[in-house]
């Protein structure tokens, strides 16, 4: 193929995906106002139905505009020859191939950030504001910024140069070696995620003593999870909205309950999200998800391998020399529709584990209480009772709270 010809390729593969999640939106957003099913009657009044009609009619608004303006400037980058312009600029910075790709990424990352900060602002500030869902402050939201960008200044440009030093040394073997180190690094990151990094954005607590810390305990030690592993986080410090999640394995394994979370639920309700979590936790859902990822990562590595030491992929994107950093980029968009697809099959994965998690609380706590806890964050977070089918299976980690009351009450 020649680069020019691989120049329209890319483009069309960035349009058709642009025109593909912009029908499913739009598709998703005529089932709006569908009638409530009875199951989940109740959840809203009259006032509360129209304020989640509005928030999620905004958030559609909001999500079409940021897309489109995100296509327009990739187009534009692209027929601009903007690639070539930062491989320039990166070049006459240094002359190690590595810091060059460093460099290289840095500038396209940090650039990306800075314009996307005013579109992050909106959606804290005058979203989630509006509809009194935001706790963040100003300082807040910049502090989070800042850790966020030192994070990945080190983390992944750390990964980086290591990866870009692998492939200057063993060329198309390079894969091997990057494998190992991303793997060793998401099984780091899996055990540690909780202890290393969630603590520079968040206060993480052992529960109180008291009547919650007691039901816990109970079905706790029923089960066989320590309590020791149940930690409490402040989500209240960003946002109203609450959640709970499983991580870790082994001496590492933990469940990290929101505050906001225990200050909407009834105890019993707690203790049933809780149960949910130790689902995850008992069925193993962490080690098959790592399992997986580092499968998958495996063979994304072997077809990057094959593929970006390639001169046309450099020349399509107007540079005249093969090079990793730019290689790199023109294999992320060609994979692009496989890894759209693997993202599909992974999250069809998940929603089989929320239900295997929903299944464990219903045989070991109570399904009652799960269901009336699901029917409350629901209603908290104004989530859509009523969302389309295949934007279900492209979209959500998670089964529709009718799936899993259905599932509940079965
Ligand atoms: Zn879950």
């Amino acid at each position: 193929m020649n680069p020019q010809t691989l120049f329209y390729v890319l483009i069309g593969i960035i349009i058709v995906k642009f025109i593909f999640d912009t029908i499913i939106n739009a598709l998703n957003s005529k089932h709006f106002n569908d009638v409530i099913p009875t199951e989940l009657d109740g959840i809203y009044n009259q006032d509360e139905y129209l304020k989640s009609q509005d928030y999620k009619n905004v958030n559609y608004k909001f999500s079409l505009l940021t897309s489109t303006f995100s296509i327009v400037t990739t187009v534009l980058f692209f027929a601009l020859d903007g690639f070539a312009f930062v491989d320039d600029l990166a070049r006459s910075l240094s002359d190690n191939t590595v810091v060059i790709t460093v460099i290289f990424f840095g500038i396209i990352l940090f650039a990306n950030e800075i314009i996307s900060i005013p579109l992050s602002y909106y959606k804290t500030f005058i979203i989630e504001e509006k509809f009194g869902f935001n706790k963040s402050t100003l300082k807040i939201f910049v502090i989070d910024k800042v850790k966020g960008w030192l994070m990945m200044l080190v983390i992944g440009g750390g990964l980086l140069t290591l990866v870009t030093w692998f492939y200057q040394l063993t060329t198309t073997d390079f894969w091997w070696y990057a494998w190992i180190l991303l793997s060793f690094f998401s099984l780091f990151m899996n055990m540690f995620y909780s202890k290393l990094i969630v603590p520079l954005f968040n206060k993480q607590t052992p529960l109180e003593d008291g009547e919650l810390k007691t039901a816990i305990e109970n079905f706790a030690k029923k089960v066989g999870f320590n309590l020791q592993n149940i930690f409490v986080i402040d989500g209240s410090k960003r946002s109203t909205k609450a959640n709970a999640y499983f991580s870790g394995f082994g001496s590492q394994k933990r469940i990290t309950l929101y505050d906001t979370l225990l200050n909407d639920l009834e105890t019993d309700e707690i203790v049933a999200v809780l149960a949910h979590e130790v689902g995850h936790y008992k069925k193993k859902h962490v080690i098959y998800n790592l399992i997986l990822s580092i499968i998958l990562t495996g063979f994304t590595l072997y077809v990057l391998a094959l593929l970006v030491g390639n001169l046309t992929l450099s020349q399509a994107l107007g540079v005249e020399m093969a090079s990793f950093h730019i290689g790199l980029i023109a294999f992320a968009i060609l994979y692009s529709p496989i890894s759209e697809i693997t993202n599909l099959c992974m999250n069809a994965l998940s929603r089989k584990f929320e239900y295997q998690a929903d299944d464990f609380a219903k045989n070991n706590f109570d399904s009652k209480a799960l269901i009336s806890s699901l029917k409350k964050l629901s209603k908290n977070s104004l989530s859509n009772l009523t969302p389309n089918n295949l934007y279900v299976k492209i979209h959500y980690s998670h089964p529709t709270l009718l799936q899993r009351i259905l599932n509940l009450k079965k």
